[in-house]
């Protein structure tokens, strides 16, 4: 192109520059008197032209008034117009920001600061958007001014931005749900967390924990349904075509995504299956034990609890988090599978968790059981008697009530066992306990076995009559009983003896008292005869 050709294209102008728009006045003047500076000038602006003609940056110049009049190779392949069909454009036609509203606007902050750098979205031939980075230049050339403008497409840079983003939401997630498994103990609040977060950060319909029954049918333990879908909380779920394939599957830890139940090439019943649901995309990652955490089925039976039932002896896939999409088709992205293989992984260590501490628990409290209680006759021992006793004198003394206590003896036991044996002995006194144990009515009342064939009952909120009463019934529930003792001085069958006392609690006074007290009646029935009670009041309102 010579020197000043100018086309006259659509409102503008199409501008060809040539050297001697570029070169100083001094090349000029060497250009006019025909030194080689003007050969050298041209062939550097060609090799200019050249590199911006076919660089994959978009590059255009732009009028004045808005018309594109110069564009590059790069331009032509990013917005997928020929550079005659720009040379008609408008840059209101490729960049809508850019459009006659504020283009006096833009032109004016360029032409303010000389160069300005911006994000914005540039419109493709075939009506897609992109976003891209443009750095539009002010400048002047023989009395005409132009933006001289090059954009790079940042579609790459963007996608990068949002996946990082989910990179940061997922580790947020992530992170915040094994913090709460590592601070709590309520596995439902854990799951239930879970299950809401995953469905808020998928944007899905239902999301939900699903845990197999030994026969691979299974239960919707856990639920997060958004509004448009229904509810299948504690659904029982039959899957006619889940076959131990599936599990073998599952157990390798493979995730199941499926984009559309109808053309995934889904068997039949799977089909009927999910769509009964309402499913049109899911999403299926395994929940999987470690089988070093080893419960043996025994055990696993005292657990009666939600979580617990699972049946190590079968397998290792204790079930599965489900995500379904019901509304539409959905391709499921790798971060999001990944995102619930983590989380099911969570899922699986608190679950397990869960189990371990209950299973202390069911262990803390035998041995708590073995602490208090008497190993013979079941009922509590000498050293909770004594905590019992303690505690009731304290809370009585509060409520200022009555306490009454029973000391209940074996008449003749020592001759019983000389008669009968001493395992016969023990017999008899596990009879006895459970008679005194039937007798003894109220949820407050204690009953502990005092010492070798003595035991005691501890009546809260019980006066003289009260307790008398129940000693009275505590006697003729063991008399009931008919064990046969041919050596008693007293009768054909075990007796007892008891000795009733009753306090008014008060801070002068001691619960040894009372025992005392109970302990002196108790000698006065033994010394009257035996087969029968006595009481003395320890101390009156
Ligand atoms: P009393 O009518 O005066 O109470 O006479 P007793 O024979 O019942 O009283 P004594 O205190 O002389 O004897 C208590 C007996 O209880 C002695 C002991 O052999 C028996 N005994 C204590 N603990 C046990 C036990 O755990 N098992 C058995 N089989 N016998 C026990
Ligand atoms: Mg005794
Ligand atoms: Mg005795």
């Amino acid at each position: 192109m010579e020197r000043g050709d100018v086309r006259a294209v659509g409102k503008e102008q199409v501008i060809a520059l040539t050297t001697s728009d570029f070169l100083s006045n001094e090349a000029l003047e060497e250009k006019n008197s025909g030194l080689s500076a003007w050969e050298q000038a041209t062939e550097v602006l060609q090799l200019t032209q050249l590199g911006v003609d076919r660089s994959s940056w978009a590059a255009f110049w732009v009028t004045e008034h808005g018309y594109l009049c110069y564009a590059n190779e790069g331009a032509c392949q990013c917005l997928g117009y020929s550079r005659t069909q720009l040379y008609q454009m408008n840059i209101g036609d490729i960049d809508s920001e850019w459009g006659a509203a504020k283009w006096d606007q833009w032109w004016a902050a360029v032409k303010l600061r000389g160069s300005l750098t911006l994000e914005t979205e540039h419109q493709r031939a075939d009506g897609t958007a992109f976003p891209v980075e443009l750095t539009a230049n002010y400048v002047e050339l023989k009395g005409s001014a132009y933006l001289c403008c090059f954009a790079r497409d940042i579609t790459k840079t963007k996608q990068a931005e949002v996946e990082w983003r989910h990179q940061q939401e997922r580790e947020r997630l992530v992170g915040a749900i094994a913090t709460k498994i590592r601070q709590s103990l309520n596995l439902p609040e854990i799951l239930q967390t879970t299950v809401d977060e995953v469905r808020q950060l998928l944007l899905t319909d239902r999301v939900l924990i699903f845990k197999f029954n030994p026969d691979w049918t299974g239960t919707v333990k856990v639920e997060s349904v958004g509004q448009s879908s229904f509810s299948i909380l504690e659904e029982i779920i039959y899957d006619p075509c889940f076959s131990e394939e599936y599990v073998r599957q599952y157990q390798e830890g493979r995730v199941r995504a499926i984009t559309d139940i109808h053309s995934d090439g889904l068997d039949e019943c799977h089909v009927k299956f999910l769509s009964q649901f309402q499913v049109r995309a899911n999403l299926v990652v395994p929940i999987l034990f470690n089988q070093e955490l080893n419960i043996t089925t025994n055990q696993q039976q005292l657990l009666d609890h939600q979580f617990s039932g699972y049946n190590v002896a079968n397998s290792q896939l204790w079930g599965l988090l489900i995500a379904h999409h019901c509304q539409e088709t959905r391709q499921w992205h790798e971060w999001e599978m990944d995102l619930l293989k983590q989380l099911a992984t969570h899922a699986a260590i608190a679950i397990q968790q869960s189990t371990l501490f209950e299973r202390l628990q069911l262990a803390n409290r035998e041995l708590e059981l073995l602490a208090t209680s008497d190993s013979l006759t079941g009922v509590a021992n000498r050293r909770m008697f004594d905590e019992h006793l303690n505690r009731e004198w304290r809370r009585m003394m509060r409520e200022e009530s009555w306490l009454s206590l029973i000391l209940c003896d074996i008449d003749y036991f020592k001759r019983y066992n000389d008669n009968y044996g001493h395992q016969a002995g023990d017999a008899c006194l596990q009879r006895v306990a459970t008679a005194i144990r039937d007798a003894v009515r109220r949820p407050g009342d204690l009953v502990a076995r005092y010492g070798g064939e003595e035991f005691a009952v501890i009546l809260p909120n019980t006066n003289r009559t009260g307790a008398l009463q129940v000693a009275e019934a505590i006697r003729m529930s063991v008399r009931d009983l008919g064990i046969p003792h041919c050596a008693s001085g007293v009768a054909w069958m075990v007796t007892l003896s008891l000795g009733a006392a009753t306090a008014f609690p008060s801070p002068n006074g001691e619960p040894e008292m009372l025992i005392a007290a109970a302990d002196q009646a108790l000698y006065e029935a033994k010394a009257k005869g035996r087969d029968r009670l006595a009481h003395s009041t320890l101390q009156r309102r």
